[in-house]
């Protein structure tokens, strides 16, 4: 093992859980091999970390924003003392490259620190011209304790994202990583209670049903903060709505990209492959997994693409050389093949790389798998409509604009969308038609902390990432209105 045995940390406290049972994590990148293990911990546990919440809300609360966002910028400075072992911790539990995945991570885990940390002033209120006779003013008022759930595939990214956005807000957390990829989350957890007085961040590991549900049910939690799949998402919020509690969701996503003619250029080609996240095996919830390729450059763009796939190096996460790791576990390794199944059977559709992937050899070791290409495929198509969740690409020719644009906003997810083309009015026109949260002009790059970010249709619900994410997600307002003739 690795890492070892992680405790689950509550009220500033390292515990075990009640049970005493703990949960295995493998190592995707070498089967069966375990990296470590952490507390099974169950609504007994979750309840003793939400009552510590309650209790530091208290006095978290009362400090002045711009102190605590002393603390933000100093978790975020201790952060960056620490990234090279965050980043291995991360590679070896989700199987992400860490040359190209979990160190860029594990920096941008600091940075959202700072950023909260700096504009933490900011949390401020308004005042309201009702006359000279009354002074009516808002406050930006924090909710309470936070549930926040997340999922393994940017662990700690997403971790430190609901902890920075909940803490600076003056709200306390109870945050619940992936039974897949807890350990970097409580690496960050140990750095940030550290800084932190007790009880303001809990952590508590465990499987989504026995400690995930309690902590959406809970009832002193007073906000919801949920990343993952669509389906669990409805369950957050059918939790939610039990007791009328704000909730944000970011779930999945089956983002398009659109590749006019004047676009069809090797930097058009690595944007596209970037975008499509083929450097974390496509397990990204922005992943442009649908191509929507002009047919006059459909065959030179592809050939171009399939080149450059077939230059990647897959294999060891830790490996500085390598491009592109491990799928996280069995359940998605098999899930992916499913699909790439499926689409090796639908009449018409051309499997122009990877594929499945061989049972012997070294890949064989661990959930690896080359970089899929379909073309020829139709948008209605379940590879093209559901989100797979692995490195499967579907290319889809057209001919009109419109029809691009129809094409790409057939779909219940608006997460993502990317455009490429050198005709920038053409690909201002484009984005404002595209039914996306987030739409990125000639590059396919992550989200930046001050970027409000979240889903359209079944992609989400509410906007996090930013200072007005922050206020619209994490604070409630309250209207302060006074008789000055009294
Ligand atoms: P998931 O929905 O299966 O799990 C997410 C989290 O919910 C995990 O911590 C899990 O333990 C917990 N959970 C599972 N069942 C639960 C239940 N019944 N009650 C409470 N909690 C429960 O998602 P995943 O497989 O971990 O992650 C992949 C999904 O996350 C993809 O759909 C992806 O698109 C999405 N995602 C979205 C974003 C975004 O910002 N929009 C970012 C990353 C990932």
């Amino acid at each position: 093992m690795e890492v070892g045995r992680r405790l689950m940390l509550i009220n500033g406290q390292w515990v075990e859980g009640r049970s005493g049972e703990f949960l295995a994590v493998e190592n995707p990148a070498r089967k069966g091999s375990i990296v470590g293990e952490v507390p099974r911990g169950k609504e007994m546990d979750v309840d003793d970390a939400v009552s510590s919440a309650a209790k530091a809300f208290e006095s978290w609360r009362q400090i002045r924003p711009r102190e605590r966002g002393k603390f933000m910028i100093q978790i975020g400075e201790a952060i960056e003392t620490k990234t090279n072992e965050i980043a291995r911790i991360t590679a070896l539990e989700t199987g992400n490259a860490i040359r190209t995945q979990s160190r860029p991570e594990a920096m941008l885990t600091a940075d959202i620190f700072r950023y909260f940390g700096g504009v933490a002033s900011e949390i401020k209120g308004e005042t309201v011209p009702l006359g000279e006779n009354l002074l009516s003013y808002s406050r930006r008022e924090p909710i309470g304790v936070v549930g926040g759930i997340v999922p393994w595939n940017s662990p700690v990214g997403l971790a430190a994202l609901k902890i920075a956005m909940s803490i600076t807000a003056g709200n306390t957390l109870v945050l619940k990583p992936s039974s897949e990829a807890p350990l970097a989350v409580l690496e960050v957890a140990r750095i940030c209670s550290e800084c932190l007085p007790p009880g303001v961040l809990n952590v508590v590991t465990g499987t989504g049903l026995e400690c995930g549900l309690p902590l959406a049910r809970h009832p002193l939690v007073k906000k919801l903060t949920f990343t993952g799949s669509y389906e669990i998402g409805r369950t957050i919020m059918e939790a939610a709505a039990e007791r009328i509690v704000p909730i944000t969701l970011e779930l999945g996503g089956k983002s398009p990209q659109i590749v006019f003619p004047d676009a069809d250029e090797p930097q058009g080609v690595e944007g596209v492959l970037l975008a499509m996240r083929f450097t974390r095996q496509g397990q990204s919830c922005t992943a442009g997994s649908r191509l929507f390729l002009h047919e006059s450059i459909y065959d030179s763009f592809l050939e171009k693409l399939v080149n450059k796939l077939k230059s990647l190096k897959i294999g060891d996460p830790l490996d500085e050389s390598t491009d592109i790791g491990a799928l996280i576990n069995r359940t998605q390794f098999e899930k992916v093949c499913s699909f790439v199944e499926e689409g090796m059977r639908q009449k018409g559709a051309r499997l122009l790389t990877g594929g499945i992937p061989p049972k012997e050899g070294p890949l064989s070791q661990g959930y690896f798998m080359e970089p899929t290409v379909f073309s020829n495929a139709r948008n209605d198509w379940r590879i093209a409509q559901e989100e797979i969740f692995g490195p499967v690409l579907v290319a889809i020719p057209w001919k009109e604009e419109e029809e691009a644009i129809r094409m790409a906003n057939e779909s219940h997810y608006g997460l993502a969308a990317f455009i490429w083309t050198h005709d920038i009015g053409k690909a201002l026109r484009t984005a404002h038609r595209i039914e996306s949260g987030w739409v990125q002009i000639n590059q396919g790059v992550g989200i930046v902390p001050g970027q409000s970010y979240g889903g359209f249709k079944q992609s989400g619900l509410g906007r996090e990432y930013s200072l007005e994410g922050m206020l619209e997600s994490f604070t409630q307002r309250k209207s302060i209105t006074i008789n000055l003739q009294f």
